[in-house]
């Protein structure tokens, strides 16, 4: 078998579509774009690179998009001040404090000061909850956007046997939950499981979420197999690969992401429509609900 490739940048690009035809229809109602507020603390660059491009596609789907860009040295009582009046500041639909934060600042506690009904990046205890309990909330945007690959590609989910590799609570666990949600039979992996070859051999669906550059061996993926690479690892080279071999997973799987250009341009797209999402719930239920 030779592996079809999923195209991520186009089906990143229909979302964004979608988003904008949501984002005119909002507005047409509301009298305001839904609006998503980005918290950047530090000059990490990858980060920097991150936080621009969401200020600037979420601008060009019509959203007000702002970018806060506060000094490494802010101190935690000032990030928790900034997030608080986003909280509770009519016009945002969509909070998002870029992670990793500086390490004098703790996270859970920024996280906390959020309003779980902005939490457009699902981290919060109440969208985690509500997607472990299989009802609707806002949910993670890489699982979300790995999700709709697999919906794009036609695999069937109900009763396929799925290995999540990587268990992390941005990635990893969601998509667990999101594929037992479709009916998978879910296995998720991580760094103690035992025979991860084996087990890989087995899945249908297999989502890798390691950050191990072509830790995933062709010889590991089933025959005819749909292959998720979240990974992005750059190589000593200046090269970005996934955590899949993906020349030797493509002579056996039936479709897979590239790295770059599969999982990576949906995460944006799926927190532009997470924002749109997070608008219209909030609008529906009213200010003093929640
Ligand atoms: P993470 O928080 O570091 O989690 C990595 C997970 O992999 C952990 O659960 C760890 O197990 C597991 N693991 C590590 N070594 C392993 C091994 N040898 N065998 C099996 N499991 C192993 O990473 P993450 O945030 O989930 O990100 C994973 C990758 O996705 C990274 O390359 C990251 O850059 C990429 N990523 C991409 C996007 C995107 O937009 N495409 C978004 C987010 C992340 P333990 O829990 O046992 O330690």
């Amino acid at each position: 078998m030779k592996a079809r490739f999923i195209d991520g940048k186009a089906i990143a690009q229909k979302v964004r579509d979608e988003v904008k035809a949501e984002v005119a229809r909002f507005a047409a109602v509301h009298g305001r774009p839904p609006g998503l507020d980005v918290v950047l603390v530090g000059e990490d660059p990858a980060s920097v690179v991150y936080t621009r491009n969401k200020e600037k596609m979420s601008n060009e789907v019509g959203m007000r998009g702002r970018l806060h860009r506060l000094p490494a040295g802010t101190s935690e009582s000032e990030l928790l001040a900034l997030v608080a009046s986003l909280s509770v500041d009519d016009a945002v639909d969509g909070i998002l404090v870029q992670l990793p934060l500086p390490r004098h600042l703790r996270e859970e506690r920024v996280l906390d000061a959020i309003d779980p009904r902005k939490d457009v990046d699902g981290l919060l205890p109440l969208n985690a909850g509500l997607l472990a309990l299989g009802r609707p909330g806002l949910v993670p945007c890489t699982p979300r956007g790995s999700m709709r690959l697999l919906a794009e590609t036609g695999t069937p989910l109900a009763g396929a046997r799925a290995v999540v590799v990587g268990r992390s609570i941005l990635v990893g666990r969601p998509m667990a939950q999101l594929l037992l949600a479709q009916h998978a039979t879910v296995t998720l992996a991580h760094s103690r499981t035992r025979d991860l070859p084996a087990l890989c051999r087995e899945a249908d669906v297999l989502v890798a979420a390691v950050g191990k550059p072509r830790m995933i061996e062709g010889s590991w993926i089933k025959e005819g197999a749909t292959v998720i690479d979240v990974g992005i690892n750059r190589t000593a080279d200046g090269k970005l690969v996934g955590d899949v071999d993906t020349e030797a997973a493509a002579e056996r799987a039936a479709w897979i992401t590239p790295v770059p250009g599969g999982v990576g341009p949906m995460t944006i797209a799926c927190l532009l429509e997470n924002t749109v999402l997070a608008a219209w719930s909030r609008s529906a239920l009213g200010r003093s609900a929640g």
